[in-house]
């Protein structure tokens, strides 16, 4: 017998929120009850024919079969040139300046390997996807909480950080569109962020994730179009939302090239690129018919409608969202973000995600992702309104 125990690194990462509530996810499911999950951000919708397609003739292609680049095929770097010439204007010298990703993800768990020491602050969004705050610490840097406040529409107050942490401050992450939030920013937030990052030496990494999923002739504005936004940092992007491919696992980093560099040298040590087949794939999907984009938006928007319009009618105030599929909203008065989740479980059989699970100035929002039909979600609407809160 030997005593395995796991590393420090892995017993300081915070308690999973969501287990109680999966825990009762799973119990109501085996009672037979008829769950509507709007909790994971995972697409409903396929994949368009035509990637798919793509990726059917490319796996049957020998040259595929072999070790891929690990920073990424050209031909497809290339193509994320032209995506963000076409995009966001924006130039991009695609060997230098783009990496693929095994979905962004794994970019964003690697990057603060490449450049964060112990002790190094890295700022990071709250509420947020948890692993911009895990990398950091598993990079033996410290994440510092930066607030996203309904008051500055869940953009972080960047003036109210303190000098002692902005001297250690090496990196900050930013997301949006956002998750959790769906608050969009502004090319002005953007240029603020610019000048703080030259003014107190730090790294931006911007999580364009949701860069496609907007609404009502909104368009996102890309980080990397901001002035001297180059200069500074870099865009993790990915193909999982916007071509409803979470499955595939590619993605890209561009921006910046010793940042991009930085991230490539701890790929090409840990893992050994994208199957090429999956690249030629995405950027069928960069490059193909762009429909499906067109018919993404219309399903995500009439979704949108019932859910919002609905918990009007109960008297929750939810925004209608104008990017991303999610509808973040305060729980009803008397209810914490856990009690309100725990009673559409348990009263309703929703499954929504509890605000606080994010990050604690989540606490009092709960979040439902429109990843379910507008007839499921209308059916949630009506459960909601017989439990009469
Ligand atoms: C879904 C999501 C991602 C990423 O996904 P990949 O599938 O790894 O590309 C990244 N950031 C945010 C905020 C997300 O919600």
């Amino acid at each position: 017998m030997i005593t395995i125990e796991q590393a420090d690194r892995l017993k300081q990462l915070p308690p999973y929120l969501f287990a109680e509530l999966d825990r009762k996810k799973a119990e109501a499911m085996s009672r037979g009850i008829d769950v509507i999950d709007l909790g994971v951000g995972d697409p409903d919708l396929p994949t368009p024919d035509n990637i798919i397609k793509k990726l059917a003739e490319a796996a049957s292609e020998p040259r595929y079969h072999r070790y891929p680049s690990y920073t990424g095929m050209n031909a497809f770097r290339e193509a994320v040139g032209r995506w963000y010439k076409k995009r966001a204007a924006v130039e991009l010298e695609p060997i230098q300046e783009v990496v693929s990703l095994i979905g962004s993800k794994e970019g964003i768990a690697h990057i603060p390997l490449a450049f964060i020491n112990t002790g190094d602050v890295v700022l990071v969004p709250s509420p947020a996807y948890p692993v911009y705050a895990i990398a950091t610490m598993f990079a033996g840097g410290i994440p510092y909480e930066m607030p996203l406040l309904k008051e500055n529409d869940f953009l972080p107050d960047l003036s109210v950080i303190p000098g002692d942490i902005l001297n250690k401050a090496k990196m900050m992450f930013l997301n949006y569109p956002n998750n959790p939030t769906a608050a969009p920013a502004t090319l002005d937030f953007f240029r603020t962020v610019v000048g703080f990052a030259e003014k107190h030496n730090i790294m931006i990494c911007h999580d364009f994730a949701y860069s496609e999923m907007a609404f009502d002739g909104y368009v996102p504005p890309s980080f990397l179009e901001t002035p001297g936004a180059m200069d500074v940092g870099i865009e993790f992007h990915s193909l999982s939302k916007t071509y409803n491919m979470t499955g595939w696992r590619i993605g890209w980093a561009a921006g910046n090239a010793k940042i991009i560099g930085g991230l490539g040298r701890i790929k090409s040590n840990i893992d050994s690129g994208i199957f090429e087949a999956i690249q030629v794939a995405g950027i069928e999907a960069l490059e193909g018919d762009q429909q499906c984009l067109a018919d993404m938006r219309h399903i995500y928007t009439e979704r949108r409608d019932v859910l919002v319009d609905g918990l009007r009618k109960l008297g929750i105030n939810a925004e209608s969202p104008k990017a991303t599929f999610y509808v973040w909203f305060e729980a009803p008065s008397g209810y914490t973000s856990s009690t309100f989740a725990a009673l559409l479980l348990e009263k309703a059989g929703i499954v929504a995600t509890p605000g606080n699970g994010f990050g604690a100035p989540g606490e009092g929002y709960v979040r439902m992702a429109l990843t379910v039909s507008r007839e499921r979600l209308a059916e949630a609407v009506d459960r909601i309104v017989k439990i009469g809160f």
